[in-house]
């Protein structure tokens, strides 16, 4: 694969003079995608599929995604089929027929969001489960057999200088320092971002006081949660549930209320500490708790309302410009429908400064009022006592199809 670069990185991240030459003749609008997460492969596909040559910079030396599950929510899952990633994905993906919500004050069930066929008639996309790494296999799959999109691992975007006609972004590689020229920097490198931090000196995101523990079971653990997901809501804690890698395995997502906090996606997690949150919990999710034996956690972060997305010719994407708690399920699926967004405009526009404006104007309501609710969940989720009952009450006094009608706004989002 030939890089498409003014002074683009070499496979081994030296400077490559020679597609100086290449470039003056190749009049094609190339773009920089700074990380190669969900967000920015599917910023990739999205910005190839609409005519621009895209160079995706990964800092890792390989791709992979670290946690195990991820909801897709109709709303992604459409986004995703648009751009032609479905078939890569979809044989490890698993379609739940439910949410199941369950209280630990009441002991049992309280309320049954139906999933399935209900979602696909009523959003005309599913309502999808999928291990993250068969996720992120199947971006990566996809991207790479579209020729205007080339991905280089182990190299981080550090810093970027702009002028009228363009911008120049440096990379930072094992060899050394390398520089490319671009007409945009799209930057999805995630909720640590350096693009945010160091080239728009935006403050970082917050942590958020909670902690989310992660580990799978095999099927065989829990058969009967095999086509279903859960949420099971207690005091100061929550537990997450659903299938993941095409059914073989359960995915255990628990959230408690910690001070705890390091930037790493892999913090390793004692079992008796996760069990400990969990002690006065009904049987049925403290059985599920207790099966796994190595756990992972990290640190919950959030970016508040009213951020900067995208100054000049560089635009945040994802968790960069607006990671959240992920009590909707939502993080991922915003930065799908970014991707989706960022590349319309960039086509539609020839300025790009404007462009980058139009994507912040048209995503950052939406966006915002996910996060909003997502934080108003992180309350309702965690409440004691005559709250909580009335919480409880209020979920088994409404039907399953009327708890689903509350996510309508967020589902049925189209391109
Ligand atoms: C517990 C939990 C559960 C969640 N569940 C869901 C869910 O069910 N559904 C959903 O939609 N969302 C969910 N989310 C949110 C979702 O995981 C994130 O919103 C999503 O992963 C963000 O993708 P991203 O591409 O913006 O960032 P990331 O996935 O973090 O990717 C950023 C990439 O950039 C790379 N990078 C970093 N710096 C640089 C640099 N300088 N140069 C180049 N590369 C760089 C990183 O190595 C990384 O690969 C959940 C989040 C958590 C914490």
């Amino acid at each position: 694969m030939t890089s498409p670069s003014t002074r683009g990185p070499g496979p081994d991240g030296s400077p490559d003079e020679e597609n100086d030459a290449s470039a003056a003749s190749n009049p094609t609008r190339r773009i920089v995608v700074a990380g190669g997460g969900i967000g920015g492969l599917t910023a990739a596909l999205a910005l190839e599929r609409v005519g621009f040559s895209v160079l995706v910079l990964e800092r890792s030396d390989k791709l992979g995604e670290v946690g195990a599950g991820i909801q897709i929510s109709p709303n992604a899952w459409r986004v995703l089929d648009e751009l032609g990633a479905i078939p890569a994905t979809e044989a490890a993906m698993v379609y739940p027929e439910a949410t199941r919500i369950g209280s630990a004050r009441a002991g049992g069930i309280v309320g049954r969001v139906p999933f399935g066929e209900t979602a696909r008639h009523r959003y005309g996309a599913p309502y999808a489960v999928i291990h993250r790494g068969d996720l992120h296999a199947g971006l990566a799959e996809t991207a790479r057999s579209r020729p205007g999109i080339e991905i280089h691992l182990g190299m981080a975007v550090a810093d970027a200088q702009e002028d009228e006609d363009g911008i120049t972004v440096e990379i930072q590689g094992s060899e050394g320092v390398s520089s490319y020229r671009a007409e945009a920097l799209i930057a999805a490198d995630g909720v640590w971002s350096t693009v945010r931090r160091r080239l728009l000196r935006l403050p970082s995101a917050d942590y958020s006081g909670r902690v989310a523990f992660r580990a799978t079971v095999p099927v065989e653990a829990a058969p009967d949660l095999a086509s279903f997901t859960g949420l099971w809501m207690g005091e100061k804690s929550h537990l997450v549930h659903y299938p993941i890698s095409a059914g073989r395995e359960i995915n255990l997502v628990a959230i408690v209320e910690s001070d705890w906090h390091e930037e790493t996606w892999s913090a390793p997690a004692e079992r008796d500490e996760v069990l400990g949150y969990f002690k006065d919990w009904p049987q049925e999710p403290r059985r599920l708790l207790e099966h796994p034996h190595n756990w992972l956690k990290w640190a919950l972060c959030d970016i508040g309302p009213g951020a900067i997305w995208a100054e000049g010719r560089i635009a945040l994407l994802g968790d960069a410009a607006h990671a959240m708690l992920p009590f909707m399920a939502q993080g991922g699926a915003m930065a799908i429908e970014d991707a989706y967004v960022v590349a319309r405009c960039l086509a539609n526009d020839p300025d790009v400064d404007e462009a980058l404006l139009a994507y912040e104007r048209a995503r950052k309501d939406r966006v915002e009022r996910v996060m909003r609710t997502a934080r108003d969940n992180a309350r309702t989720y965690h409440m004691k006592g005559m709250m909580a009952f009335l919480r409880d009450t209020g979920i088994r006094y409404l039907s399953g199809t009327r708890l689903l009608s509350r996510f309508d706004w967020i589902y049925d989002w189209r391109p």
